[in-house]
């Protein structure tokens, strides 16, 4: 029985993750500083896997006030941004790029509303912050900017393109 399972897994599934991996949707994912001071790295990363997300990329990087003024640019005019911008780069950040079906709004609803005291409980700003600033995360907001934040902070070679053997038990064939 068991090994008929692996069988159809091997045929049918394993194809599907082949044909689909380059079309999977992917996220930029920031764990702000507040996130590393606070010793959440585990916590989110531990619920990314848990949820079933791909990680593609990983690194930690020091953000710059040039990087902050471009990828926040829509906040830029703010009274708020040079705050935003100093606890930005209070530490060093983990940049990540996640994979999976619907990533982008599977991943904005898993971090929660912008203020922490707003989030719902059990997403992770509603499980994690008090802050309408520190909120321990960015999300990319949409499919278009989820591309353009993540060539911002990633060069070519540095998001692979594996598919993790786990990948036929976390989605149906058919959802592939
Ligand atoms: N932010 C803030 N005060 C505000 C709104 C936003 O300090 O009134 C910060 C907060 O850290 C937020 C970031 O600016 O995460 C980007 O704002 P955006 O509106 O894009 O929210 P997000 O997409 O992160 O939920
Ligand atoms: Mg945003």
């Amino acid at each position: 029985m068991f090994g008929r399972y692996c069988i159809n897994f091997d045929t049918s599934v394993k194809t599907n993750i082949k044909n689909c991996k380059q079309f999977m949707e992917r996220t930029l994912v920031i764990l702000k500083p507040s996130c590393i001071e606070r010793n959440l790295i585990g916590e989110v990363i531990g619920r990314i896997e848990k949820r079933g997300l791909v990680i593609a990329g990983m690194k930690m990087i020091q953000l710059d006030e040039a990087v902050l003024r471009e990828h926040y640019s829509h906040l830029v005019d703010k009274p708020f941004f040079p705050q935003l911008a100093k606890s930005m780069m209070a530490c060093p950040v983990i940049v990540m790029c996640l994979k999976g079906v619907d990533v982008v709004r599977v991943f904005r609803e898993m971090t929660g509303v912008t203020n922490g005291r707003k989030a719902a409980p059990g997403t992770l700003r509603g499980d994690f912050c008090m802050s309408g600033s520190l909120n321990i995360i960015h999300a990319s907001d949409s499919v278009e900017n989820a591309e353009i934040e993540l060539a911002r902070f990633f060069k070519p070679g540095e998001i692979f393109d594996y598919a993790p053997a786990t990948l036929g038990f976390i989605y149906e064939t058919d959802e592939l």
